[in-house]
This record gives structure tokens, C-alpha cells and sequence, in this order.
């Protein structure tokens, strides 16, 4: 039986335990009956060790989701992945174990970092439960792990089967200190010290052959000058449109490029004359696609000077950039230098300004699907609906293909070889893999194409997301079934998956590319719906970030507040709306805690006489009019769920619980059932109170668990299934206003020091009670209930004006006092909306008139909001 104080330190950490113990959210699985199935394709963090908001708050959702329709009776798939193949857990090896990637054979390392990774994920595998997430910890995959270096090497010979992937020297974002080509995802922008310089620019054939004339060039990349190909002058620059087909000679390298109009030019930075250079930034290589302009590389892999660079080669960037400085100086062709600020696109993870480098990369072609795919995007069902937009836009815009390569060692191998004379890759065997082509052999001796027996092993790895964005196919097992010659699933019944849940942060990144590859492998969508959640910001709306200061860290959080009041709290938005982290929501989340904790004592020490039955016909009527309001708040829920409207689906709940049957119906049934003997009422309370906690269960999980365990079954209060209205019927609107009587008189007997049970001999109702009066009467002692059938006389009578005086004071200033004399005297009067008083007008957002209800009649009149209750005692 519930007794004390509510303690949620104990309470919590004991079900985190006996949920894992007892595989409470194990997933049965049954490949036979794919309707039974609710599976969600949850998100694999990145294993780093640290908890951040983004896990906290996206999973939170996500459990809402899984534990409704696990009580909706659905055979939830609830798994957990750790993507441990990325740069992330590269760096974490390297700093753990000391050591560098590039010492070991890359099976090695990578056998390495699946070991540090244990560790760290055995230490997120214990925060996840600590937040009461009710995933299947049977259900875990690794990125890093054989199985899915398996189904990911699987992908890519599918898709290049299907002649979906192909290779291609092109350019490539670089980062020089990481050596590997990164995605625009992996870059960021960064405001680093740097100078201006302004370079003149001979002009060729117009002015004199040793004094011709010149134009300026403002460049923080001086060093870029032996890679300049082009000028280009913006379409609107009317001052510099006549260079447009000149011809230009670069200083000191003396390479001679055209200069060209183009609306990518940025006209405010510099002369508004800008130079491009293969390759500075990523309008370089749109203008190098755009305008086919020449391929001069004079930076290479480790950020050093090529032989294009001629006296520079061998220079590391910056030497080159204060030797040309200087050369420049001293050919007179540095009109001058100055220092600012300005952003780098750096990489995320180093810090490291970019580069652009060519490279031959593998890629999946995209461009040529878009409408496929954004087909595909219409077939799911998204939360919130505008986010389509996002996916929609994302496709429209696309301008590249899918550069899958990433020149790291470490990471997923691609299964490729290629022949070491007329480079035709050789694929390796489906049934061999994983393969890692460094230290595997090529399946065939010889080359298919030319019969060369020597062959070149493919040393990148796969993209991330390459990987990433098989996770429903690695959840659902997908294999090649070598005997049938085609792909199947292990467990067919997961796939579609009915929920693919995520931050709208990588929408572009992880749902499209995962759209993309399962639409290719499988022919279908992967996923019937989408739920996209914001990120959450601190108190005042602001993005948590380290160099503000404001982050709150969620360890912290769950340590001082309750993990249900911390899941109360992330219930209070709308789905894919940003939430501002909050103290009053957490405490709210508190409060709400201690009340269903209060109310399920008063509940236990009212019901332990309860009949287990009892005939609905039969119940007095104001519990059946509870059980069906709640009926409707069931109904009401059942579709906010549904709709995955959580913050509508809190609010209403803890509305109707708190007020419909905390404040009214259980004082109510508490007088009742300590008066004397009332089954009806124990038996009411007891039923509405079993469902309250089902109610509540998706949100308050822990608090819900111990409750039920502790007053109604032996078994997990989420398992129990979700109620089905009873069917009871009531007239809602009687029973409202029956239930504002019982307060009026509950109050009325407050008041005047009456004990609950003091007999009143009259009592007059204006209002519709119809069928109620002999609960009112029995509840509130009444000898006689009269309903009235006409309003009995109440005046209105005006006691007074109240006048705004922010508003009367500087408009009347020493007439105010004339003005307070008048109304003392009740010298005014009211015309339209005005007060005219004292030979002045005040408009009516001046003042208010203070009115009050009186009855003269006999018998005392009680306040109410919408009825009129009269008492009369001897
Ligand atoms: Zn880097
Ligand atoms: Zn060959």
C-alpha cells in the first residue's frame, strides 16, 4: 500500500532494474502476422560517452510512441544501435589507447576500437536505461560490428549491380589535417584572424606592353594564385563590365585566364572583382562545372604546394602565402594589406580550414531520381507535416551526386579491387563478406577484362551515412540468400517500419539517404511514418552552446529531479517544435507526481471494501457520469497519442485528472464512502483509479509502475493494456452542473464552520441537475432539493468604479481628485462606453465598474459560476 512521501530515487532506479531483469519491452517477434508488429528504426548515437539533449529528448518521444502502442497491444521493436565507425570512435581509440591509426593494419584498429567502444557503450547503454526508455536491450546492433560491415559491402555491390554507383575524378572537400575527403555536413563555419590583399591584375593588350593597364583583386588566399583559372565580374557591376572577355595575366605566375560575368559574384566584399582558383571555395568548383573552366591542383592531400606552384612547391600553405606575400610586395603588384576577421568553413572536428582536392570518388547517382524520391517522401506520414517541406526542398536543391568515399583507414572497407593494368574493378563475392581488400584477396586470379593477374586494392572507406542509412534493413536483418539468389529479410514482419523517428537536424543527411538506399534495394519506402523532433534550448530560447555558457547538462538534470518529471517536462511541446529547457515544467512534473501519489493513498484507504463488479445500471449517477467523462477523455487521448500531439495529450489528461476527479469527484466520493457504506462509489474509484494509471503510464512510467504493482496487479502496469471505454452513459452536462452544486454547498458548509455532514433542510437550484438530485441531496445532507424552475430575483447592483490610474493620472492630473470625490458621492453616470463624471469623460479603458450579485429573497444565497444554489436552515 502507497504510504509517506512519494520517493523517486528509490522508486525509479528499482523498475529501471526490474524492467531490464524481467525483459519487460522484450519484443516476441512473429514473422508470421506483420499487423502485430510496431517497429521503430530509433537513431544510433554516436558513442562518445556523454548523455546530451538531443539523445534525452528524441528518446523520451520516442518511448511515448512505444509504450502507447505497446499498451494498444502492439508487439513493439524497440532497438538500440551504437554507431561506432565513424571519425568519432577513430579519435576515441587513438586518445584512449595512446596511439595512431595509421600504425596498425586497418582490421586491427578497427578490432581496437570496437574494445574501447565497449566500454563506453556499456556506459550509455546505463544512461539510457536511467531515463526508463523502454527499448528491447535484446534488439543492439554496432556499426563497427561483422554483421554490418557485411550488410553495408552488401549495399554497395547491389547498388553498383544495379548501376547505381559509379566512379569519377571530382572535386572533393578536403581536410588537410585529418587527410580525408568530408561531407558538407562535416564542415562548419569558424571566424578566424586573416589579412586582405589587394593584387593588381595586368589586363591583357590594352595599355602599353611594359605600363598596361590593371584591375584589383581582393584575395585572403594569395597563396591560390598559381590555381586561378578565372575573373569573374558580377552581371550588375556596371563599373567593372567592360573586363567582361578581356583577358587577364596573374601576377608573378603569369598564366593568362579569362574574366567572365557570373551572379555568384558577392559585389560587396573587396573590388567586387573576384578571382576563382581550382580550388578556394565551393563557388570554385560551380563555376569550374559551370563555365568548364581548367583543373589547376596547386594544393595537395597534406596542404602542400604542387609543382603548379613552381618556385613554391614543396611549401607548406601558409609559407607560400608570406613568401608570395612578399614576392608580390616586391614586383609592385600588392597595392595593399590589411588585417580582419572573417569565416573559414572548417572541419567540425579539427578545426582545420578546408580544402578542395580531386580525387577519384566513388558515388551514387541521385540526380536522376529526384522525382522518384520525392515520390517516396509523399508515401510516409510525417509529424509534424511541414517537415516534408524540409526533405522536399533538400531534393529540389540537390546539385551533386552521393560521394560516398572518404579516404580514412579506418571505417568500412569497400569490397573493391581494381585490375592493376586497365583498372577494372573487380567486386568481391557476396557470400565472402566482410571483406577488407588491404588484406583480403580478389576473388578472381585474373582480370575479367584483360586477363592481367595483378591487382590494386581500393583502400577508402564507406561515408558514414552510407552505413547509417541501412538501418532499417540492419534492424530487419536483411541477407543475401545465396541458394534463392536474391535478398531477403530475417525478420520480414519489421519492414516497412512504422516509425522512423529523428532531429530535424539531419533530415537531408540520414532520412534521405536512408530513403534512398532501402527505395533501391527493396523497391519500397522504408518507413509508414516519420516524427521529427526539435532540439531543445535553454530558458530563454537560446541554442545551448559551450562558448555561451548556457548549457545544462542532462545528468544534472535527472539527478535533481524525478525521471518522470523530467518525461513530463519533454511531453510539453508540439512534435518538431524546439523545447526551452525548464525548471517550472520539471517542478510542474513534481507536483504532478505528488498528486497522483496523494490521490492513490486516499484511493487505497476508500477502496478496500470495493466489490470487484458491479452492474453499471446500477451505479448511483454521479459515477457513472465520472466513468463516462472519463470514457471521453479516454477517446480524447486515444487520438492525441495517435496523432502524436504529446503536449495536448498531457495537458488534457492532467487537466481531467487533477480537477474533474481530484478536486470534485474524490472529495465527493471520499464524504460518500465514509459516511457509510457505498459500493457504488468504491467501486467507481477503484476502476477510474486502474485506468488513470494506464492513462498515465506512456509518460509517468516509473511512478504509474510502482503504483499498480502496489494496488491492483502483479504484473507491469505496461503490459496491461490500454482501457476501452466502458460504454457508460451519462448526461455530461447535468452532471457538470451537479458537480458545481456539490462544490457550491461544500463550500457553502466551509464557510459557515458546518461539518460535511450537517443536515441542510432546503436547498433551491436554477439550473439543470435531471437526474442528480439524490446524489446532491445524499452527498450534502440536504432534507429538500428544490429545481426551481424560474431564476429567482438577483440584482446586480454597481458598488463601485475602479479607474486605471497609469491612464487617468497624466490625462487629468490635479483633476483627479475631483474626479475620486464625485464617485464617493456616486455623482456619475455611465453613457455608451463612457463614465461622465465630474464635467469630464473618461473612456472606457480608463475604468471598471465594480459590480455585485445580491439576492434579497429569502434563504442565503452561494456563489457559483453558472447556476444559482439558495440555502435555507432553520
Ligand atoms: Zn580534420
Ligand atoms: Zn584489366
Amino acid at each position: 500500500m502507497p504510504s509517506g512521501e512519494y520517493d523517486p530515487d528509490t522508486v525509479e532506479a528499482k523498475w529501471q532494474d526490474r524492467w531490464v531483469d524481467d525483459e519487460t519491452y522484450a519484443y516476441e517477434g512473429d514473422a508470421e502476422n506483420p499487423d502485430t508488429a510496431f517497429s521503430i528504426d530509433s537513431p544510433p548515437p554516436t558513442v562518445s560517452g556523454s548523455l546530451h539533449w538531443g539523445h534525452v529528448y528524441g528518446f523520451t518521444l520516442q518511448d511515448f510512441v512505444a509504450r502507447f502502442n505497446r499498451m494498444r497491444g502492439k508487439d513493439v521493436y524497440f532497438p538500440f544501435g551504437y554507431d561506432d565507425n565513424g571519425i568519432a570512435s577513430e579519435r576515441l581509440a587513438e586518445d584512449e589507447l595512446d596511439v595512431r591509426h595509421q600504425d596498425y593494419e586497418r582490421r586491427e584498429f578497427q578490432r581496437m576500437t570496437q574494445e574501447v567502444c565497449a566500454e563506453y557503450e556499456a556506459e550509455f547503454t546505463e544512461k539510457m536505461q536511467s531515463l526508463g526508455i523502454s527499448i528491447d536491450w535484446n534488439q543492439t546492433y554496432q556499426t563497427i560490428s561483422p554483421e554490418v560491415r557485411r550488410i553495408s559491402q552488401l549495399s554497395f555491390i547491389d547498388l553498383y549491380e544495379q548501376g547505381r554507383e559509379y566512379r569519377q575524378r571530382a572535386p572533393a572537400i578536403w581536410c588537410p589535417e585529418c587527410e580525408t575527403a568530408i561531407s558538407q555536413v562535416e564542415t562548419e563555419d569558424d571566424e578566424q584572424p586573416s589579412h586582405f590583399h589587394d593584387i593588381a591584375f595586368d589586363i591583357v593588350g590594352r595599355g602599353d606592353a611594359d605600363d598596361p593597364e590593371q584591375f584589383t583583386i581582393s584575395t585572403t588566399r594569395p597563396e591560390l594564385l598559381p590555381a586561378c583559372v578565372a575573373v569573374f565580374v558580377h552581371p550588375d557591376d556596371d563599373e567593372n563590365q567592360d573586363l567582361v572577355g578581356e583577358t587577364a595575366r596573374v601576377p608573378l605566375f603569369d598564366q593568362e585566364v579569362p574574366v567572365i560575368e557570373d551572379e555568384r559574384v558577392d559585389m560587396e566584399t573587396g573590388s567586387g572583382i573576384v578571382m576563382c582558383c581550382t580550388f578556394g571555395d565551393q563557388t570554385d568548383i560551380e563555376w569550374y562545372q559551370a563555365h568548364d573552366l581548367d583543373l589547376r591542383i596547386a594544393i595537395d592531400e597534406s596542404g602542400t604546394l604542387t609543382d603548379v606552384a613552381d618556385e613554391y612547391e614543396g611549401l607548406s600553405s601558409e609559407a607560400a602565402r608570406e613568401a608570395i606575400v612578399e614576392d608580390l610586395h616586391d614586383a609592385g603588384a600588392l597595392l595593399d594589406r590589411w588585417g580582419i576577421t572573417h569565416t573559414v568553413n572548417v572541419h567540425e572536428r579539427c578545426g582545420t580550414g578546408v580544402e578542395f582536392l580531386v580525387k577519384e570518388q566513388w558515388y551514387v547517382e541521385l540526380l536522376d531520381k529526384r522525382e522518384a524520391y520525392l515520390q517516396a517522401g509523399k508515401e510516409m506520414d510525417w509529424y509534424p507535416e511541414k517537415m516534408y517541406t524540409r526533405y522536399k526542398n533538400w531534393i529540389e536543391g540537390l546539385q551533386w551526386d552521393w560521394a560516398i568515399s572518404r579516404q580514412r583507414s579506418s571505417g568500412i572497407p569497400f569490397p573493391v579491387w581494381y585490375c592493376a593494368d586497365c583498372d577494372e574493378p573487380v567486386l568481391a563475392d557476396k557470400e565472402r563478406l566482410p571483406v577488407d581488400p588491404l588484406s583480403d584477396d580478389p576473388p578472381v586470379d585474373a582480370c575479367p577484362k584483360c586477363g592481367h593477374a595483378a591487382f590494386v586494392p581500393e583502400d577508402d572507406v564507406l561515408d558514414t551515412w552510407a552505413t547509417s542509412s541501412l538501418t532499417p534493413l540492419i534492424n530487419a536483418g536483411w541477407d543475401w540468400d545465396a541458394e534463392h539468389e536474391e535478398f531477403g529479410f530475417e525478420n520480414p514482419e519489421l519492414y516497412q517500419f512504422d516509425l522512423r523517428p529523428q532531429g530535424h537536424d539531419i533530415i537531408s543527411f540520414w532520412l534521405f539517404h536512408t530513403v534512398v538506399k532501402c527505395y533501391e534495394h527493396t523497391g519500397t519506402v522504408p518507413f509508414d511514418s516519420v516524427m521529427i523532433n526539435g532540439m531543445v534550448l535553454d530558458e530563454n530560447r537560446e541554442k545551448m552552446s559551450k562558448s555561451k555558457g548556457n548549457i545544462v547538462a542532462p545528468d544534472e538534470v535527472v539527478s535533481k529531479y524525478p525521471v518522470d518529471a523530467a518525461r513530463y517536462w519533454a511531453a510539453g511541446s508540439a512534435v518538431g517544435d524546439d523545447l526551452p529547457y525548464s525548471e517550472k515544467g520539471l517542478r510542474a512534473g513534481e507536483k504532478l507526481l505528488r498528486k497522483l501519489w496523494n490521490a492513490s493513498k486516499l484511493v487505497e484507504s476508500l477502496t478496500e471494501d470495493a466489490p470487484p463488479e458491479f452492474d453499471h445500471d446500477d451505479l448511483a449517477a454521479l459515477d457513472r457520469w465520472l466513468l463516462a467523462s472519463l470514457d471521453r477523455e479516454i477517446e480524447r487521448l486515444t487520438n492525441r497519442f495517435e496523432s502524436r500531439e504529446f503536449s495536448k495529450a498531457r495537458d488534457g489528461l492532467r487537466g481531467f485528472f487533477w480537477h474533474t476527479f481530484c478536486d470534485d469527484y474524490l472529495e465527493i466520493a471520499k464524504q460518500r464512502v465514509r459516511d457509510g457504506d457505498d459500493p457504488s462509489a468504491a467501486y467507481t474509484l477503484s476502476v477510474a483509479h486502474r485506468r488513470f494509471l494506464k492513462l498515465f503510464s506512456p509518460i509517468l512510467a516509473h511512478a504509474t509502475e510502482e503504483l499498480w504493482r502496489d494496488m491492483h496487479e502483479d504484473s507491469s502496469v505496461h503490459q496491461s493494456g490500454w482501457p476501452e471505454p466502458l460504454g457508460v452513459d451519462a448526461d455530461f452536462e447535468a452532471g457538470e452542473t451537479a458537480m458545481e452544486v456539490v462544490g457550491a454547498l461544500r463550500k457553502y458548509k466551509s464557510d459557515a464552520k458546518l461539518s460535511m455532514n450537517a443536515d441542510l433542510d432546503r436547498v433551491e437550484v436554477w439550473g439543470d441537475v435531471s437526474g442528480f438530485e439524490d446524489d446532491i441531496s445524499s452527498v450534502m445532507h440536504v432534507d429538500e432539493l428544490a429545481i426551481l424552475s424560474e431564476r429567482p430575483a438577483i440584482e446586480t447592483v454597481v458598488t463601485g468604479v475602479d479607474l486605471d490610474y497609469s491612464l487617468v493620472g497624466p490625462e487629468f492630473g490635479s483633476r483627479v481628485s475631483d474626479i475620486e470625490a464625485a464617485l464617493e458621492e456616486g455623482a456619475y453616470e455611465t453613457v455608451d462606453d463612457e463614465l461622465h463624471v465630474a464635467d469630464v469623460e473618461l473612456g472606457p479603458e480608463m475604468f471598471e465598474i465594480q459590480k455585485e450579485q445580491r439576492y434579497t429573497g429569502e434563504g442565503e444565497m452561494v456563489d457559483t459560476e453558472d447556476v444559482v444554489v439558495i440555502v435555507h436552515r432553520d
